[in-house]
C-alpha cells in the first residue's frame, strides 16, 4: 500500500481510540510468477474506516449490512476493487486473538467467495505498526505488508 493509504489507517485508528478501530481495504490482487513459484500480491487502493463500538469487527460487519452493502456496491461497481484486507487495530501488539482466529476461520468457510482468503491487518493503537494474517488452504500466515511512495 503506498503512505496515503497507510496515513488513513492510523487516522482511523486515533479517531475510534481507545475503542478498538476497524475497516475495509479494497483493491486488486496480482499473480506473480517468481523463478517459477507464484506468488500474490494485494494491493490496497481504498480504505473505509467503520465506527465500532463493538469489540469483534466481524460482529460489527455482520450487524450493520446496510453500511457494508453501500460500502461493497461502490468499490465493486464505481471503482472495480474487490475486497482485499479486513482491518482493526488492538490496544498493544498485532497478533490475532483467539476471537480473531476464529472469525478468520468463519469468514474462510462462509462460502461467499469476497470473504475467502483476506488479509487480516491488524495495527498496534500504541506504536502504529502493521502487520497481515492469512489463512491460506487453511494455513496461517503472516504476510509481509510494503508500504511504498509509488505503484
Ligand atoms: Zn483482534
Amino acid at each position: 500500500m503506498n503512505h496515503i493509504l497507510f496515513n488513513q489507517l492510523i487516522e482511523c485508528v486515533k479517531s475510534a481510540s481507545p475503542n478498538e478501530a476497524c475497516g475495509l481495504l479494497f483493491g486488486d490482487v496480482k499473480e506473480i510468477d517468481y523463478k517459477g513459484e507464484y506468488q500474490y500480491q494485494y494491493v490496497g487502493k481504498k480504505f473505509n474506516c467503520i465506527e465500532s463500538n463493538q469489540k469483534s469487527p466481524v460482529a460489527f460487519l455482520m450487524s450493520n449490512l446496510e453500511e457494508l452493502n453501500r460500502i461493497f456496491h461502490d468499490a465493486f461497481q464505481k471503482d472495480k476493487l474487490r475486497l482485499i484486507s479486513i482491518f482493526h487495530s488492538h490496544p498493544g501488539g498485532t497478533y490475532p486473538s483467539e476471537i480473531d482466529f476464529s472469525n478468520m476461520r468463519f469468514l474462510d468457510n462462509c462460502g461467499n467467495k469476497a470473504f475467502k482468503n483476506q488479509i487480516w491487518a491488524i495495527m498496534n493503537a500504541r506504536n502504529m505498526k502493521l502487520n497481515g494474517y492469512i489463512l491460506y488452504n487453511n494455513e496461517f500466515m503472516q504476510i509481509k505488508i510494503q508500504k511504498l511512495k509509488h505503484y
